[in-house]
Protein backbone atom coordinates (compact mmCIF):
# COMPACT_ATOMS: atom_id res chain seq x y z
CA UNK A 1 0.00 0.00 0.00
CA UNK A 2 1.06 3.57 -0.70
CA UNK A 3 1.90 5.99 2.13
CA UNK A 4 -0.33 8.89 2.79
CA UNK A 5 2.25 11.13 1.06
CA UNK A 6 1.79 9.13 -2.57
CA UNK A 7 -1.69 8.78 -2.16
CA UNK A 8 -2.07 12.41 -1.16
CA UNK A 9 0.32 13.22 -3.90
CA UNK A 10 -1.29 10.85 -6.56
CA UNK A 11 -4.54 13.17 -6.59
CA UNK A 12 -2.94 16.83 -7.01
CA UNK A 13 0.55 16.13 -8.31
CA UNK A 14 3.55 17.25 -7.28
CA UNK A 15 4.60 20.04 -4.58
CA UNK A 16 1.06 20.39 -3.30
CA UNK A 17 1.16 17.77 -0.36
CA UNK A 18 3.42 18.95 2.55
CA UNK A 19 4.11 17.32 6.21
CA UNK A 20 4.12 18.96 9.32
CA UNK A 21 3.16 22.19 8.40
CA UNK A 22 2.88 24.91 10.91
CA UNK A 23 -1.10 26.09 11.14
CA UNK A 24 0.62 29.14 12.64
CA UNK A 25 1.39 30.13 8.83
CA UNK A 26 -2.47 29.84 7.71
CA UNK A 27 -4.52 31.90 10.14
CA UNK A 28 -4.66 35.37 10.59
CA UNK A 29 -4.65 34.33 14.53
CA UNK A 30 -1.22 33.27 13.59
CA UNK A 31 -1.56 30.75 15.94
CA UNK A 32 -1.63 26.89 15.70
CA UNK A 33 0.51 23.94 15.98
CA UNK A 34 1.56 21.68 12.58
CA UNK A 35 -0.82 19.45 10.50
CA UNK A 36 0.55 16.03 9.88
CA UNK A 37 -1.00 16.73 6.38
CA UNK A 38 -1.33 20.25 4.48
CA UNK A 39 -2.76 18.93 0.44
CA UNK A 40 -3.63 22.08 -1.58
CA UNK A 41 -5.45 20.66 -4.53
CA UNK A 42 -5.63 22.70 -7.34
CA UNK A 43 -9.62 22.34 -9.09
CA UNK A 44 -12.52 20.25 -7.86
CA UNK A 45 -11.48 17.03 -9.65
CA UNK A 46 -8.30 16.91 -7.57
CA UNK A 47 -10.53 18.38 -4.56
CA UNK A 48 -12.80 15.55 -5.10
CA UNK A 49 -9.52 13.09 -5.22
CA UNK A 50 -8.47 14.26 -2.01
CA UNK A 51 -11.59 13.72 0.33
CA UNK A 52 -12.04 10.17 -1.79
CA UNK A 53 -8.77 9.31 -0.46
CA UNK A 54 -8.78 10.84 2.84
CA UNK A 55 -12.25 9.07 3.47
CA UNK A 56 -10.73 5.21 2.02
CA UNK A 57 -7.83 5.53 5.05
CA UNK A 58 -10.49 6.94 7.49
CA UNK A 59 -7.45 10.06 7.65
CA UNK A 60 -9.59 13.06 9.21
CA UNK A 61 -9.70 15.97 7.22
CA UNK A 62 -10.43 19.69 7.50
CA UNK A 63 -11.20 22.52 4.79
CA UNK A 64 -9.58 25.61 5.32
CA UNK A 65 -10.34 28.76 3.52
CA UNK A 66 -8.47 31.99 4.54
CA UNK A 67 -8.19 31.09 7.81
CA UNK A 68 -10.05 33.97 9.49
CA UNK A 69 -12.28 32.38 11.73
CA UNK A 70 -10.17 29.65 13.17
CA UNK A 71 -8.22 28.83 16.34
CA UNK A 72 -5.74 25.90 16.00
CA UNK A 73 -4.78 24.05 18.87
CA UNK A 74 -0.95 24.21 19.83
CA UNK A 75 -0.29 20.68 19.19
CA UNK A 76 -1.81 20.75 15.63
CA UNK A 77 -4.74 18.91 13.62
CA UNK A 78 -3.54 15.12 13.18
CA UNK A 79 -5.45 15.30 10.03
CA UNK A 80 -5.26 16.48 6.48
CA UNK A 81 -6.00 20.38 6.01
CA UNK A 82 -6.60 20.93 2.72
CA UNK A 83 -6.36 24.47 1.42
CA UNK A 84 -9.32 26.26 -0.61
CA UNK A 85 -7.51 29.16 -0.84
CA UNK A 86 -5.26 30.76 -3.76
CA UNK A 87 -6.34 28.26 -5.16
CA UNK A 88 -9.75 27.58 -7.19
CA UNK A 89 -10.44 31.18 -7.03
CA UNK A 90 -11.13 32.49 -10.81
CA UNK A 91 -14.23 33.91 -11.28
CA UNK A 92 -16.38 34.99 -14.08
CA UNK A 93 -19.13 38.12 -14.48
CA UNK A 94 -22.06 37.90 -16.55
CA UNK A 95 -24.73 40.99 -16.82
CA UNK A 96 -25.12 40.84 -13.18
CA UNK A 97 -24.09 37.43 -12.39
CA UNK A 98 -21.04 36.91 -10.72
CA UNK A 99 -19.74 33.12 -10.45
CA UNK A 100 -16.44 32.23 -8.33
CA UNK A 101 -14.60 29.41 -6.97
CA UNK A 102 -14.40 28.85 -3.15
CA UNK A 103 -10.68 30.21 -2.67
CA UNK A 104 -11.77 33.54 -4.43
CA UNK A 105 -11.28 36.18 -1.79
CA UNK A 106 -14.51 38.36 -0.70
CA UNK A 107 -12.17 41.28 -0.72
CA UNK A 108 -11.08 40.42 -4.33
CA UNK A 109 -14.88 40.10 -5.79
CA UNK A 110 -16.24 42.51 -3.99
CA UNK A 111 -13.86 45.09 -6.10
CA UNK A 112 -14.64 43.05 -9.28
CA UNK A 113 -17.82 43.62 -8.66
CA UNK A 114 -17.34 47.12 -7.72
CA UNK A 115 -15.44 47.65 -11.06
CA UNK A 116 -18.41 46.17 -13.13
CA UNK A 117 -20.76 48.51 -11.61
CA UNK A 118 -22.56 45.71 -9.56
CA UNK A 119 -23.89 46.89 -5.90
CA UNK A 120 -24.55 44.18 -3.13
CA UNK A 121 -21.24 43.06 -2.48
CA UNK A 122 -20.10 46.07 -0.55
CA UNK A 123 -20.81 44.39 3.20
CA UNK A 124 -18.54 41.52 2.28
CA UNK A 125 -15.30 43.95 1.11
CA UNK A 126 -13.48 44.16 4.65
CA UNK A 127 -14.11 40.56 5.52
CA UNK A 128 -11.33 38.58 5.21
CA UNK A 129 -12.02 35.54 4.02
CA UNK A 130 -13.27 33.10 1.32
CA UNK A 131 -16.38 32.33 -0.86
CA UNK A 132 -16.48 28.96 0.46
CA UNK A 133 -15.86 29.85 3.89
CA UNK A 134 -18.06 33.30 4.00
CA UNK A 135 -21.40 30.23 2.61
CA UNK A 136 -20.09 28.07 5.32
CA UNK A 137 -20.72 30.68 8.43
CA UNK A 138 -23.26 33.19 6.22
CA UNK A 139 -20.83 35.70 7.31
CA UNK A 140 -21.98 39.23 7.30
CA UNK A 141 -21.40 42.86 8.25
CA UNK A 142 -22.87 45.70 8.63
CA UNK A 143 -27.14 45.03 7.84
CA UNK A 144 -25.66 42.37 4.88
CA UNK A 145 -24.56 38.77 4.49
CA UNK A 146 -23.99 36.34 2.04
CA UNK A 147 -27.46 34.68 1.49
CA UNK A 148 -28.71 38.27 0.21
CA UNK A 149 -27.00 37.79 -2.54
CA UNK A 150 -26.41 33.88 -3.21
CA UNK A 151 -28.45 32.38 -5.91
CA UNK A 152 -26.49 28.74 -5.64
CA UNK A 153 -23.60 27.19 -4.40
CA UNK A 154 -21.69 23.95 -6.11
CA UNK A 155 -20.98 21.49 -3.07
CA UNK A 156 -19.18 17.98 -2.42
CA UNK A 157 -21.46 16.23 -0.37
CA UNK A 158 -20.42 13.60 2.29
CA UNK A 159 -21.26 10.90 -0.40
CA UNK A 160 -18.46 12.43 -2.76
CA UNK A 161 -21.11 13.77 -5.57
CA UNK A 162 -20.80 17.23 -6.79
CA UNK A 163 -23.74 18.66 -5.99
CA UNK A 164 -26.01 22.64 -7.02
CA UNK A 165 -27.61 23.66 -4.55
CA UNK A 166 -29.75 26.47 -4.90
CA UNK A 167 -30.51 29.44 -1.88
CA UNK A 168 -33.40 28.00 -0.86
CA UNK A 169 -31.86 24.61 0.30
CA UNK A 170 -29.17 26.23 2.20
CA UNK A 171 -30.73 26.61 5.20
CA UNK A 172 -28.60 29.91 5.90
CA UNK A 173 -29.05 31.42 9.41
CA UNK A 174 -27.08 33.49 11.68
CA UNK A 175 -23.64 32.41 11.47
CA UNK A 176 -24.86 29.16 9.89
CA UNK A 177 -25.67 27.10 7.33
CA UNK A 178 -26.33 23.32 5.69
CA UNK A 179 -22.75 23.83 4.28
CA UNK A 180 -21.84 23.49 7.82
CA UNK A 181 -24.46 21.06 9.38
CA UNK A 182 -24.01 18.88 6.24
CA UNK A 183 -20.17 18.80 6.39
CA UNK A 184 -20.61 20.20 2.59
CA UNK A 185 -17.73 21.34 0.82
CA UNK A 186 -18.20 24.50 -1.38
CA UNK A 187 -16.23 24.14 -4.60
CA UNK A 188 -18.07 27.74 -5.96
CA UNK A 189 -20.73 29.32 -5.94
CA UNK A 190 -23.31 31.79 -8.29
CA UNK A 191 -24.01 35.51 -6.69
CA UNK A 192 -26.70 37.89 -8.18
CA UNK A 193 -25.99 41.39 -8.02
CA UNK A 194 -27.83 44.33 -9.02
CA UNK A 195 -26.47 46.87 -11.10
CA UNK A 196 -25.07 50.60 -9.46
CA UNK A 197 -23.07 53.02 -10.02
CA UNK A 198 -19.61 52.91 -9.22
CA UNK A 199 -19.03 56.31 -7.40
CA UNK A 200 -21.61 55.35 -5.39
CA UNK A 201 -20.43 51.58 -4.64
CA UNK A 202 -17.40 53.10 -3.98
CA UNK A 203 -18.15 55.27 -1.37
CA UNK A 204 -19.96 52.74 0.59
CA UNK A 205 -17.02 50.33 0.74
CA UNK A 206 -14.79 53.98 1.65
CA UNK A 207 -16.90 54.45 4.30
CA UNK A 208 -17.03 50.64 5.50
CA UNK A 209 -13.39 50.41 5.65
CA UNK A 210 -13.10 53.33 7.41
CA UNK A 211 -15.78 51.95 9.98
CA UNK A 212 -13.37 49.11 10.44
CA UNK A 213 -9.96 51.09 10.52
CA UNK A 214 -11.59 53.19 13.24
CA UNK A 215 -12.84 50.46 15.56
CA UNK A 216 -11.23 47.38 15.02
CA UNK A 217 -8.09 46.60 15.95
CA UNK A 218 -6.77 45.70 12.59
CA UNK A 219 -3.11 46.22 13.35
CA UNK A 220 -3.10 42.57 15.69
CA UNK A 221 -3.65 39.24 14.14
CA UNK A 222 -7.18 38.23 15.50
CA UNK A 223 -9.78 35.94 14.04
CA UNK A 224 -12.61 38.42 14.13
CA UNK A 225 -15.52 38.61 16.40
CA UNK A 226 -14.57 35.93 19.25
CA UNK A 227 -18.28 35.22 20.47
CA UNK A 228 -21.77 35.04 18.83
CA UNK A 229 -23.95 37.80 19.76
CA UNK A 230 -26.15 36.72 21.93
CA UNK A 231 -29.91 37.14 21.82
CA UNK A 232 -30.69 41.07 22.51
CA UNK A 233 -27.13 42.20 23.54
CA UNK A 234 -24.00 42.83 21.91
CA UNK A 235 -20.95 40.37 22.78
CA UNK A 236 -18.33 43.19 22.91
CA UNK A 237 -20.41 45.68 24.89
CA UNK A 238 -21.29 42.72 27.63
CA UNK A 239 -17.35 42.39 27.41
CA UNK A 240 -16.16 45.71 28.34
CA UNK A 241 -18.91 46.49 31.15
CA UNK A 242 -17.53 43.88 32.80
CA UNK A 243 -14.35 45.50 32.90
CA UNK A 244 -12.26 43.34 30.67
CA UNK A 245 -10.71 45.56 28.10
CA UNK A 246 -7.18 45.02 28.00
CA UNK A 247 -7.78 41.44 29.99
CA UNK A 248 -4.89 39.52 28.93
CA UNK A 249 -3.34 35.81 29.43
CA UNK A 250 0.04 36.11 28.17
CA UNK A 251 0.06 37.44 25.04
CA UNK A 252 -2.98 37.08 24.22
CA UNK A 253 -5.71 40.37 24.93
CA UNK A 254 -8.60 41.42 24.94
CA UNK A 255 -8.75 44.28 22.45
CA UNK A 256 -8.83 47.61 24.38
CA UNK A 257 -10.03 49.34 20.97
CA UNK A 258 -12.97 46.80 20.49
CA UNK A 259 -13.97 44.13 23.23
CA UNK A 260 -15.31 41.93 20.43
CA UNK A 261 -11.92 40.70 19.70
CA UNK A 262 -9.45 39.08 20.79
CA UNK A 263 -5.79 39.66 19.83
CA UNK A 264 -2.29 38.13 19.64
CA UNK A 265 -0.08 40.80 20.57
CA UNK A 266 3.17 38.64 19.48
CA UNK A 267 3.48 35.15 20.86
CA UNK A 268 0.02 33.89 21.90
CA UNK A 269 -0.69 30.59 22.00
CA UNK A 270 -4.14 28.85 21.53
CA UNK A 271 -3.53 27.42 25.03
CA UNK A 272 -3.67 31.09 26.04
CA UNK A 273 -6.73 32.55 24.14
CA UNK A 274 -9.16 29.43 25.11
CA UNK A 275 -8.01 30.54 28.95
CA UNK A 276 -8.71 33.68 28.12
CA UNK A 277 -11.96 33.03 26.53
CA UNK A 278 -13.04 30.67 29.08
CA UNK A 279 -12.38 33.66 31.68
CA UNK A 280 -14.32 36.32 29.64
CA UNK A 281 -17.29 33.72 29.44
CA UNK A 282 -17.49 32.86 33.56
CA UNK A 283 -17.13 36.05 34.37
CA UNK A 284 -19.98 37.59 31.90
CA UNK A 285 -22.03 34.83 32.75
CA UNK A 286 -21.84 35.70 36.70
CA UNK A 287 -22.17 39.65 35.83
CA UNK A 288 -24.97 39.50 33.29
CA UNK A 289 -26.52 35.92 33.48
CA UNK A 290 -25.68 35.70 29.59
CA UNK A 291 -23.60 32.26 28.00
CA UNK A 292 -21.28 33.65 25.58
CA UNK A 293 -20.84 31.20 22.97
CA UNK A 294 -17.51 31.23 20.67
CA UNK A 295 -17.81 32.54 16.51
CA UNK A 296 -14.56 31.14 15.89
CA UNK A 297 -14.01 27.39 15.09
CA UNK A 298 -11.72 25.49 16.81
CA UNK A 299 -9.24 22.75 15.26
CA UNK A 300 -7.31 20.28 16.96
CA UNK A 301 -7.81 19.35 20.89
CA UNK A 302 -8.95 21.84 23.28
CA UNK A 303 -10.36 21.34 26.62
CA UNK A 304 -14.08 21.55 27.24
CA UNK A 305 -15.79 25.14 27.71
CA UNK A 306 -16.45 25.20 31.20
C1 LIG B 1 -10.16 41.32 11.17
C2 LIG B 1 -11.32 40.38 10.93
C3 LIG B 1 -12.58 40.90 10.66
C4 LIG B 1 -13.66 40.04 10.43
N1 LIG B 1 -14.89 40.59 10.18
C5 LIG B 1 -15.94 39.76 9.95
C6 LIG B 1 -17.24 40.31 9.67
O1 LIG B 1 -17.44 41.51 9.61
N2 LIG B 1 -18.25 39.44 9.45
C7 LIG B 1 -18.08 38.09 9.50
O2 LIG B 1 -19.05 37.34 9.29
N3 LIG B 1 -16.88 37.55 9.77
C8 LIG B 1 -15.80 38.34 9.98
N4 LIG B 1 -14.59 37.79 10.26
C9 LIG B 1 -14.45 36.32 10.36
C10 LIG B 1 -14.09 35.61 9.04
O3 LIG B 1 -13.38 36.46 8.17
C11 LIG B 1 -15.32 35.06 8.34
O4 LIG B 1 -16.02 34.14 9.17
C12 LIG B 1 -14.97 34.37 7.00
O5 LIG B 1 -16.16 34.06 6.33
C13 LIG B 1 -14.17 33.10 7.19
O6 LIG B 1 -13.67 32.69 5.91
P1 LIG B 1 -12.30 31.88 5.76
O7 LIG B 1 -12.11 31.59 4.33
O8 LIG B 1 -11.19 32.59 6.44
O9 LIG B 1 -12.67 30.56 6.55
P2 LIG B 1 -11.78 29.65 7.60
O10 LIG B 1 -11.48 30.50 8.77
O11 LIG B 1 -10.63 29.13 6.83
O12 LIG B 1 -12.81 28.55 7.93
C14 LIG B 1 -14.00 28.87 8.67
C15 LIG B 1 -14.97 27.68 8.57
O13 LIG B 1 -15.40 27.57 7.22
C16 LIG B 1 -15.09 26.26 6.72
N5 LIG B 1 -14.75 26.40 5.29
C17 LIG B 1 -13.83 27.23 4.72
N6 LIG B 1 -13.85 27.08 3.39
C18 LIG B 1 -14.78 26.13 3.10
C19 LIG B 1 -15.26 25.52 1.90
N7 LIG B 1 -14.79 25.84 0.70
N8 LIG B 1 -16.23 24.57 2.01
C20 LIG B 1 -16.72 24.22 3.22
N9 LIG B 1 -16.31 24.74 4.39
C21 LIG B 1 -15.35 25.69 4.32
C22 LIG B 1 -13.94 25.76 7.56
O14 LIG B 1 -13.88 24.34 7.57
C23 LIG B 1 -14.30 26.35 8.93
O15 LIG B 1 -15.26 25.55 9.58
C24 LIG B 1 -13.47 38.63 10.49
C25 LIG B 1 -12.19 38.12 10.73
C26 LIG B 1 -11.12 38.97 10.96
C27 LIG B 1 -9.75 38.40 11.21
Amino acid sequence: MSTIYEMLEACTGKNQVFEQEPMSRHTTFRIGGPADWFVVPQNAEQLQAVVEACRSRALPFFILGNGSNLLVSDSGYRGAVIQIFKNMESFTIEGTRLRAGAGALLSTLAAAARDAGLTGMEFASGIPGTLGGAFTMNAGAYGGEMKDILRSVTVLDTQNRIRQIDVSGLGLGYRTSRVKTENWIVISAELELTPGEIEKITARMEELKEMRTSKQPLNYPSAGSTFKRPEGYFAGKLIMDAGLAGASVNDAQISEKHCGFLINKGKATAADVWELMTRVRRIVLEQYGVSLEPEIKLLGEFPELE
